[in-house]
């Protein structure tokens, strides 16, 4: 099925409806396809021991799918209707759902510009959609390590860019850089700063974090060029709650390869929704590959990972009230 709102300047969101999933009739004038106004969210349905289901904190989704509107110059959405529409695809599509308790139902609700128009400035009319798909366990047969390779030329957001936003532009923006890195036999792009390609922003699809030899938590700071990603603030949350000191500061590649060597940096992980956390293994780049330690799965970043999917799942106490009942 599909869920559709409207949105015209004046009107504002109207005319919500649930129908079958079908191709949207587009004009091809219609704004997104020349200036691709767009921004989307991923987020997961799952059924809890009980039989309920539930998703993992869909505000933090809704909040960050109005600050992606507003980066792209697009109209919020109130909160109540992004989260009244997940909760209605999930109710007609609950059957989706796979029967394997680490399977998932991913939600991809998304807003389009959708004026007939070819000029160039903010459209004045949208289109909010949420569509729905099976997903089975991101990882079969064991957490395996993501190898990552460093792209020399290519980079994911400026100051000043839409990195924070979640906006279809990012991504096509990143697609050569991602297959670079399959060229090199790496799973995912990690892309250097743009301004002086030395620190670290993120993965194509996920945060980074380093753990220190003292237990610390390292992670690159929110300062626009990366997503605000959501597993990355519960994963600084929970170790916080747990006494463990966290730092939100530029790290560059130069400390991640001598920390390396050094055994100051002793695990690497990535975390975002669809693989929650992944140790990272090898680092690949035109200077030479490196590992932490031996670039297989780390304490921390397991008891984290354990930790966390605990919490999803309904097996483990939820100190902040990140899981949202639905059904
Ligand atoms: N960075 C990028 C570029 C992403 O696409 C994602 C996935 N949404 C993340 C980070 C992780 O964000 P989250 O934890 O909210 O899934």
């Amino acid at each position: 099925h599909m869920v559709t709102v409207r949105y015209a300047d004046g009107k504002g969101w109207y005319e919500p409806r649930v129908e079958a999933r079908a191709p949207i009739p587009m004009d091809p004038a219609s704004a997104v396809l020349h200036y691709a106004q767009e921004i989307f969210e991923g987020l997961k349905a799952y059924t809890l021991p009980d039989g309920g289901v539930a998703m993992f904190r869909p505000d933090a989704n809704a909040n960050r799918f109005n600050l992606s509107a507003q980066r792209m110059a697009m109209p919020a959405l109130p909160v109540e209707t992004f989260l009244q529409s997940l909760h209605e695809i999930i109710r007609i599509d609950r059957g989706w759902i796979p029967e394997d308790p680490e399977g998932s139902l991913y939600l991809r609700p998304f807003a389009y510009a959708s004026e007939v128009f070819l000029g160039v400035r903010p459209a004045t009319e949208y289109l909010y959609l949420v569509i729905a798909s099976p997903v089975g366990p991101y990882f079969s047969g064991g957490v395996k390590p993501v190898t990552i390779w460093v792209s020399p030329d290519f980079t994911r957001a400026a100051p000043g860019g839409t990195g924070a936003a979640k906006c279809g532009g990012n991504y096509a923006a990143g697609l050569s850089a991602q297959a670079e890195a399959a060229e090199h036999g790496c799973d995912q792009v990690v892309y250097l700063d743009a301004v002086q390609r030395k620190y670290i922003d993120e993965l194509g699809g996920m945060n980074v974090f380093l753990v220190l030899d003292d237990g610390t938590l390292v992670t690159p700071p929110l300062t626009g060029t990366i997503l605000p990603g959501i597993t990355r603030d519960s994963v600084i949350k929970l170790a916080q709650r747990a006494g463990r000191r966290v730092e939100e500061r530029p790290i560059s590649l130069d400390e991640w390869r001598e920390g390396a060597a050094s055994g100051r940096v002793r695990e690497a992980f990535a975390c975002g929704t669809a693989a929650v956390i992944t140790p990272i293994g090898t680092i690949r780049g035109e200077d030479g590959d490196f590992t932490v330690a031996d670039g297989g799965p780390g304490e921390v970043t397991m008891g984290i990972r354990k930790q966390l999917v605990e919490i999803q799942r309904g097996l483990a106490e939820d100190p902040f009230g990140w899981v949202h009942r639905v059904l």
